[in-house]
């Protein structure tokens, strides 16, 4: 249920109204909007009636039922407006949200070791990126596959963080190991595998670090917006959603099918901030820059992309890893078409 007060409405009548919904049971969370302040109601809401709610004052313009199972993650429980994420990096804060320049994650699947993940760095921030991605701790689909190297890939993060500026994001595969990768994460990222590990989005929920979220492979947006909301119900509110591709049946010419369709319709469901990643949703390095300006023009906040000093001898998903060189010479394509969306904060530096 969400409580719409009017503009200009006195804090102490909000105040006073949201002591009211306590005693009746309910949890308001209030959401200062641009004009006006939101109270979105959780609880056992489905007996009430929003006429009778609408009488408890004078300040009330509007009571909404909100249809849908998820409720923090809904576009109506921040009243039609956009969200924000806002991540403090070396270089400074850095917002994902649909207002916002799009935001560049850029970086190998896995980190193998100081040389190649210091580099990547330096190379992908030099190009334009925004934040570094690199697995320490890797979900393979074989147990004899490389696994990560786990602790000690985190300390290179830090490592490659402190060289080069960029924020990290980096993924946990198990709340055991949560607290080491939250403190060297400035995003901590749940794999597609782990978007239904309901005790780790839990913890996910009740730890600071904002929360990058893949969608499981054969989710449906509603699961995806479900497994958000049990991050934002445990107390989180930094949650972006990330697109990589759902299960094709085609595995001979493509890895995934990235559903780029998700942007339009998450943008009519939720105010979380997109993120697509066109590595994963499509297997191979060739087809990533169309994919990646695909979702651009479609209006996603932000893009994590595959980059590689060496594809050819990459521990993990090689064939589908850019080359520094060919993202130096993508993140000057996106300015254009970012541009054109409205979405970039500088002008791309053309290499030559
Ligand atoms: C990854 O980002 O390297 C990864 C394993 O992604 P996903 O969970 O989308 O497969
Ligand atoms: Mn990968």
């Amino acid at each position: 249920m969400i409580v719409v007060m009017k503009v200009g409405s006195p804090e102490a009548e909000v105040t006073r109204i949201s002591e009211e919904f306590r005693q009746w049971g309910l949890e308001p969370e209030k959401i200062v909007g641009k004009h006006k302040v939101v109270l979105g109601l959780v609880g056992e809401t489905a007996t009430l009636d929003p006429l009778q709610l609408r009488e408890i004052s004078p300040w009330i313009e509007d009571v909404l039922r909100v249809e849908q199972p998820f409720k923090r993650a809904s576009l109506e429980y921040r009243h039609g407006e956009p969200g924000e994420v806002v991540i403090p990096t070396p270089s400074g804060p850095v917002t994902f949200g649909q207002h916002h320049p799009l935001v560049l994650i850029a970086g190998p699947c896995s980190v193998e070791n100081e040389a190649m993940i210091v580099e990547t760095a330096v190379r992908v921030k030099a190009a334009g990126a925004h934040f570094l991605r690199g697995g320490a701790y890797k979900p393979r689909t074989s147990p004899y596959a490389f696994q990560g190297h786990g602790e000690s890939a985190l300390e290179l993060l830090a490592a490659a963080r402190e060289a080069s500026g960029l924020g990290i994001i980096t993924e946990v595969m198990d709340t055991a190991d949560l607290d080491k990768v939250a403190e060297v994460a400035d995003i901590v990222q749940v794999g597609a595998r782990n978007m239904q590990n309901f005790s780790l989005l839990k913890k996910v929920g009740a730890q600071d670090k904002p929360v990058f979220l893949k969608r499981g492979m054969s989710a449906t947006i509603a699961e995806w917006l479900m497994a958000a909301e049990y991050i934002l119900a445990a107390g989180n509110p930094n949650v972006i959603l990330c697109e990589r591709g759902i299960r094709t049946h085609d595995r001979q010419y493509t890895r995934n099918t990235l559903d780029l369709s998700v942007i339009p319709v998450l943008r009519t469901l939720t105010h979380l901030p997109i993120a697509i990643d066109p590595s994963h949703g499509t297997g191979w390095a060739e087809y990533v820059p169309s994919m990646a300006l695909a979702a651009v023009a479609a209006g996603t906040d932000a893009l994590m992309i595959e980059v590689h000093p060496n594809p050819p001898k990459a521990l993990s998903d090689g064939p589908q890893s850019l080359t520094p060189e060919r993202f130096d010479r993508l993140v000057p394509e996106l300015s254009q078409i970012a541009k054109v969306m409205g979405r970039w904060a500088e002008p791309a530096t053309v290499l030559a």
